[in-house]
């Protein structure tokens, strides 16, 4: 009889050697046994038939397999979960763990808390979208990504912030449920900052105005969504969503705020320390406060090394040499990159200070020739080293 140790967000782990009965894998980390009738059935199995449900099972499905395991869901958990997928950022990794695992203990209660939501701050290409996309893979719940400057005050020509939400229920297959208990990622918040610090005089329809928006939202209350998007029109049916359970991670590179920084004293004389960041530089920087009030946990990103770049190349699961690589091997070609040459990837990167961002770009610039020229490659083995990329990157 298989042991259950832990569960992983949606598929329970199990010490057991058995193989999948659908695929045939065999059993080594993430498995469902059913002791009932004998069949078990591996992670990669049950995403796929997931996927294959209509609608209506995926409900059920959702209430009997997906709805339990969250509960037994860890702060240890989450922080290795995301581990899988993003490099550096080991303060962040933690700080959102706990973060996410207090949101999810408070959605399925009965008792009323304040709402978890989430700011994170940090340059440009460091990870953000990614921790928040990897954080609803793990939570297994819808999310949308929205950019905030695309929105404005109610009356005002541009987006209404209701359409935030109505992305998040597009995104949830028109699944209100599950779109109550999503997340939305909304970055850029930072350039809603109000332009001056006295505000009386700066109130202005394209910064202030959406934070004010947004408050209702963030803090937890019944939305009148317009179905199809778009502006309200008085006879139009609304949808009813309660952003009571969604989890709202505001986003923004907040260039500039910790330019002070604090000289150590004592033996580090020379160290610099980066500044804590708290509510009060982010009120002078232009956030209201009734905004900062409703996103209670900060998280700081800081920019990634060279060792952190290259490790984005090589190590996460969907790294992209390791999408290349799988790629062409169903062309049965091997694709070797040697370490100089991720070692130049990487600084190229670091100095152009988009982060992560331009890992991808360049590894694509330094492919498209031998992609476009497949057929010659087949069954042998692409080498790529330092001189391979000095001559498509300079
Ligand atoms: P931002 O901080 O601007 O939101 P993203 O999360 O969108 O940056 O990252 C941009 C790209 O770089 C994505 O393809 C992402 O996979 C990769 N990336 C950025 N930071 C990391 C990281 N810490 N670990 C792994 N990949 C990363």
């Amino acid at each position: 009889m298989a042991k259950k140790i832990q569960s992983q967000g949606k598929v329970d782990k199990m010490i057991n050697n058995r193989c999948c009965s659908f695929c045939g894998t065999v059993a080594d980390d993430q498995f469902i046994t059913s002791s009932l009738n004998d069949v078990t059935i591996c992670g990669e199995c049950l995403d796929l038939f997931y996927h294959l449900l209509p609608l209506n099972g995926k409900d059920n499905f959702t209430k009997t397999f997906l709805k339990p395991l969250k509960q037994d869901i860890t702060p240890k958990l989450i922080y290795d979960e995301l581990n899988k997928y993003v490099i550096g950022q080991d303060y962040a990794k933690k700080t959102l763990a706990v973060a996410v695992y207090n949101h999810v203990k408070k959605t399925n209660s009965n008792e009323k808390f304040e709402k978890s939501n989430i700011l994170m701050l940090g340059p440009t290409g460091v990870g953000k979208t990614l921790l928040a996309k990897t954080i609803a893979k793990i939570l297994d719940v819808p999310i949308t990504i929205c950019d905030a400057t695309v929105y404005t005050q109610a009356g005002y020509v541009g987006e209404d912030v209701e359409n935030i939400l109505l992305n998040l229920l597009q995104n949830a297959d028109y699944d209100l449920p599950r779109a109550e208990h999503g997340i939305v990622f909304l970055d850029e918040i930072d350039k809603l900052a109000r332009k001056g610090e006295n505000p009386s005089i700066t109130r202005d329809v394209s910064g202030e105005g959406v934070q004010n928006s947004l408050l209702k939202l963030i803090e937890g209350t019944v939305v009148n969504v317009p179905p199809k998007g778009g502006r309200k029109h008085p006879y139009q049916d609304f949808i009813k969503f309660d952003t009571t359970n969604v989890l709202f991670i505001c986003s923004g590179a907040f260039e500039g705020i910790d330019q002070k920084e604090i000289k150590q004293v004592g033996f580090e004389k020379s160290a610099k320390k980066s500044k804590e960041i708290d509510t009060y530089d982010l009120q002078k920087y232009g956030i209201i406060p009734e905004l900062l009030g409703r996103l209670p946990i900060i998280v700081k990103l800081n920019r990634l090394s060279i060792d952190d770049l290259e490790d984005i190349l090589i190590k996460p699961k969907n790294s992209i040499i390791k999408e290349y690589q799988k790629l062409l091997k169903l062309s049965k070609i091997d694709v070797e990159f040697s370490k100089e040459a991720i070692h130049r990837v990487a600084l190229e990167a670091s100095i152009n200070q988009l982060g992560a961002r331009s890992l991808r770009k360049n590894i694509e610039k330094v492919m498209l020739d031998y992609m476009f020229n497949i057929d010659e490659y087949k069954g042998s083995k692409i080498i790529i080293d330092e001189d391979v990329i000095k001559k498509y990157i300079s």
